[in-house]
């Protein structure tokens, strides 16, 4: 896990640079233009403005390609706190924790020297102007402030490689002054691209699946089917703390939980056999869809990959495509379980993944499982049940949660 690597304690140490530290943002899909531009960005700063809200009351200032996060008698602590939070905001390429200067040389290269105080190795300037007006180019700040910081600590100028950078940023009204940085998602800011609902089963899949579309922009809501009254809660909890710990990358997450096991009980004794995953995922997404478009939702998404288990065939895809007028996002379509597993580390939800729970597809699940399901069985199997009807009670009986990021 990368760090703020702005020598924390070294600058403390020390009178602070008459600047102020602040959060210095660098916005992801910067192909985006006109009106998309403008969306991007305004959404942007809305996400962060929430985001943030439970460490401090923030300004976001919207720049060229970057946003600057201020807030009142900021301590480099509150700001390291806000950086850490706003590199979870999609969106995002960097969030760096800057001096915030004046926009000349000398607070420039004070700023440059309280960074690089206390350490050792070599070290590069780079300087970007996003004012041309100032009066020394980018290489030429580089070598002087270089030139400054070789003086004082005799340290070696490295280009290619160096232990350390100093980014100097000329702005339009101030200069910005820092070293390292956290990482952000990249992707789109949530809600640019509408509402979905996310099957969340409490295996590693799904919610990367619901990663990957948060990353995209979708807001998602997430739907849980447990097998009560036939297991015990613990499927539920599991679904919880995923959706709790997800939650950083949007807020206000909603997590809708249904009680399956009588209808799953109800579609085995239907004589569906082999056929009996497949009719339980099609009752799943009709569920689903139901509760979509009660929630405005205009997709649903699963964590299916090609081949992944024997429902996820090609033809039982087809056939599960089939049960809805909704399309389906299937984001891991296409991954490697070894490729799922490294980011739902990445993203912390593996460790919850793997705890142990009784998931409600292995119940009552037939020894042999179809993979070549028929969709003309299938709606036999699902006219004796009155599926329609069954699931509009399903969606009618969902429980409503709303865990929180960060609450225990
Ligand atoms: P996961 O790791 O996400 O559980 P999986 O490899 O176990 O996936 P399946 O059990 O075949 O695969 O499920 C495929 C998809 O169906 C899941 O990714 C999820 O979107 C949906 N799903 C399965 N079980 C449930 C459930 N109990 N509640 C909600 N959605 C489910
Ligand atoms: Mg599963």
């Amino acid at each position: 896990m990368p760090t703020l690597d702005t020598a924390t304690e070294a600058v403390q140490a020390q009178t602070p640079v008459d600047g102020e530290p602040c959060v210095l943002i660098k916005l992801g899909e910067v192909v985006l233009k006109g009106k998309n531009r403008e969306l991007f960005e305004r959404r942007l700063a809305d996400n962060v403005r929430a985001a943030t809200r439970g460490i401090a009351r923030v300004d976001v200032i919207r720049r060229h390609g970057v946003f600057i996060v201020r807030t009142k008698d900021a301590t480099v602590e509150k700001i390291d706190a806000l950086a850490e939070r706003i590199s979870d905001v999609m969106g995002i390429v960097w969030a760096h924790r800057a001096w915030r200067v004046g926009k000349d040389v000398e607070s420039v290269e004070r700023a440059a020297l309280e960074l690089m105080a206390g350490r050792t190795g070599s070290f590069a300037v780079r300087t970007k102007r996003r004012d041309k007006r100032f009066p020394l180019t980018s290489t030429e700040l580089d070598r002087q402030v270089g030139g400054k910081i070789n003086d004082v600590y005799g340290l070696p100028v490295k280009l290619k490689g160096p232990d350390h950078t100093v980014s100097i940023e000329i702005d339009r009204d101030e200069a910005f002054v820092f070293s390292g940085g956290l990482p952000g998602q990249g992707g789109l800011p949530v809600g640019m691209s509408g509402r979905g609902l996310v099957l969340m089963s409490g295996g590693i899949d799904s919610p990367v699946a619901a990663y990957r579309m948060m990353r995209r922009g979708l807001r998602v809501d997430y739907l849980h089917f447990s097998g009560m009254p036939f297991t015990g809660p613990e499927s539920i909890y599991k679904a919880y703390a995923l959706v709790r710990e997800l939650d950083k990358f949007q807020g206000g997450s909603r997590l809708f939980v249904v009680p399956f096991g009588k209808a799953q009980q109800q579609i085995k004794s239907s004589g569906a056999d082999k056929l009996a995953v497949i009719a339980q995922r099609r009752l799943m997404l009709k569920t689903g869809e139901v509760l979509a478009h009660r929630l405005g939702g205009g997709t649903l998404i699963t964590g299916d990959a090609l081949g992944q288990v024997s429902s996820q065939t090609l033809t039982n895809i087809t056939a599960l495509d089939d049960a809805v007028e909704l399309p389906i996002l299937r984001p891991l379509i296409g991954m490697d379980k070894i490729e799922i597993m490294d980011q739902a580390r990445r993203i912390r939800t593996l460790s919850i993944s793997e705890l142990p729970d009784e998931d409600c597809c292995t119940l009552l699940a037939p020894r042999r499982a179809e993979t070549r399901a028929k969709i003309d069985d299938l709606r036999q199997i699902e006219k004796r049940l009155d599926v329609a009807e069954l699931a509009d009670q399903l969606a009618e009986s969902v429980q409503e949660h709303r865990p929180v990021y960060g609450d225990s």
